[in-house]
């Protein structure tokens, strides 16, 4: 199910829900075995001791909202039921998707780290917009540059998670029309269709963000996740 044909054709959200981690050195991926008590970890050797999906319900639940919107429209005559409320709501949902992950990635960094809850709630709360929260605290954080890093992991993966996260912004801003000054036909119908065939790759740069940063901490400091 790795093909992205058979993402893009397939159930995101419940592609999305598959997606586990490791309990011992805090690996995220889509092996199903995990959910196998005993079954040892491909990566560091030890046994599961039960399946842990990564994702919340809250981020399963927004792509499923994306993927609903995008169904609406999916059938002919498609561009005719495309109404502006839909094009308004697709850019919201991707958009709260984008800062519901980054926020829990920052977090689970500082979590590694060590920090404390309250240390971890007044980082993010001094850096309140995603684009802070990714120049300034995320290089604080890894000492290297959101840029450099989404260069780093693009390197391997099938997605140029530069293009992605630029996406994203752009999204933002058209979010911002809609929601402080109620631009609700500030997006073309394209922009519903952009949105969901974003999610896939949004989703797996978080989950290779984590693979880098958050393991790298959990080894560090040697401890369990
Ligand atoms: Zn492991």
């Amino acid at each position: 199910m790795d093909d992205w044909a058979d993402i893009q054709t397939g159930d995101l959200g419940i592609i999305v829900a598959g997606f586990q981690i490791c309990q011992h050195c805090g690996i995220v991926d889509r092996d199903r075995e995990r959910t196998r008590i005993g079954y040892p970890c491909p990566v560091c050797g030890l046994p599961s001791p039960v399946g842990q999906t990564y994702f919340s319900d809250t981020v399963l639940e927004l792509i499923d909202l994306t993927h609903e919107i995008h169904t609406l429209t999916a059938e002919p005559p498609a561009e005719s039921r495309l109404r502006d409320s839909h094009r308004a709501a697709a850019i919201i949902f991707f958009c709260t998707l984008g800062e519901v992950l980054l926020t829990h990635f920052l977090r689970e960094i500082m979590c590694a780290m060590g920090k404390s809850a309250e240390v971890i709630q007044q980082a993010l709360r001094d850096t309140m917009y995603a684009r802070d929260r990714c120049n300034s605290l995320f290089p604080e954080l890894v000492d290297a540059s959101w840029r450099d890093a989404l260069q780093a992991i693009s390197a391997d993966a099938e997605f140029d998670f530069v293009e992605t996260f630029e996406f994203y912004l752009e999204r933002t801003k058209q979010r911002n029309l809609v929601v402080h000054e109620g631009h609700v036909w500030s997006a073309g119908p394209e922009t519903v269709h952009a949105c969901l065939d974003h999610v896939w790759p949004l989703v797996s740069m978080f989950v290779a963000l984590h693979n880098k940063y958050v393991v790298r901490e959990l080894k560090r400091r040697g401890s369990k996740h």
